[in-house]
Parts: structure tokens; sequence; C-alpha cells
């Protein structure tokens, strides 16, 4: 299994509602794609990934480049699920509103410039 090919099966699970992480037998957690634990080497075990996070840290960029014309403002956030931390973006028309500690939910949106996939964090309330 390539990158990529991880990458999109798990999109596919995230966008079902059915997000997972990967643990290593030593504790460490991490995120698709990847067959090995980026810390340590050790086999990875497929774990459920929590149906809520909270946002850790964000940014907000007013300034953009062709590619994400139809996304600016864009904002970036690193939100933690469980004993995992998740990068995704986060959604344009409530980037006023947010504040570190909101809990936020994981989703898939596809990208308009070119149909690609990214996740997404979609605000709790
Ligand atoms: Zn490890």
């Amino acid at each position: 299994m390539n990158g990529e090919v991880g990458l999109e099966e798990w999109l596919d699970a995230v966008a079902l509602g059915d997000g997972y992480y990967h643990r290593c037998s030593s504790g460490h957690s991490t995120l698709p794609p990847g067959d090995r634990c980026p810390e340590c080497g050790s086999g990875l075990e497929r774990r459920p990934l929590p149906s809520r996070g909270e946002l850790r840290s964000y940014t907000v960029s007013n300034v953009s480049t062709p590619e994400y014309d139809d996304q600016t403002p864009l904002g970036i956030g690193i939100a933690t699920f469980g004993s995992v931390d998740v990068t995704a973006r986060l959604p344009a028309v409530e980037s006023g509103r947010l504040e570190t500690g909101t809990t936020v939910r994981l989703s898939v949106e596809e990208r308009r410039s070119d149909g690609s996939r990214i996740p997404v964090f979609r605000l709790d309330r």
C-alpha cells in the first residue's frame, strides 16, 4: 500500500463517520497514511477516532493563492481527538467566531477547484 491509497481509505472512513487513527504497541498515536509508527517503527493497530475533538490552535489567512480563491479566508486548525492531533481546514464562514477549546467534528469536503478531498472541521454546536 502506498501513502496515497492509505490517505484515500482514511478519507472514505472519515466521510462515513467512521474515522480511525493508528496506535503502536508503545502507545504512540498517529494518523494514516503509514503502516509503521513514525516514532519507533512498530506495527500499528487501528483504533476508532473519537467523534469530537478540541480545537488547540488555528490560523486564518485572508490572502490566498489562485487555487484557494473560493476558500478565502482560509482557516487551518489543529484539534486533539483523544490521543491524536488532527490538522484540517476550518470553515471560512466560521472564522470570525473561532476560539481555542471549541469542540469540533471531523468531516471531508471536496475542493471545488480540483475535486480533491480534504479533511475539514465542523464546529459542534
Ligand atoms: Zn511507536
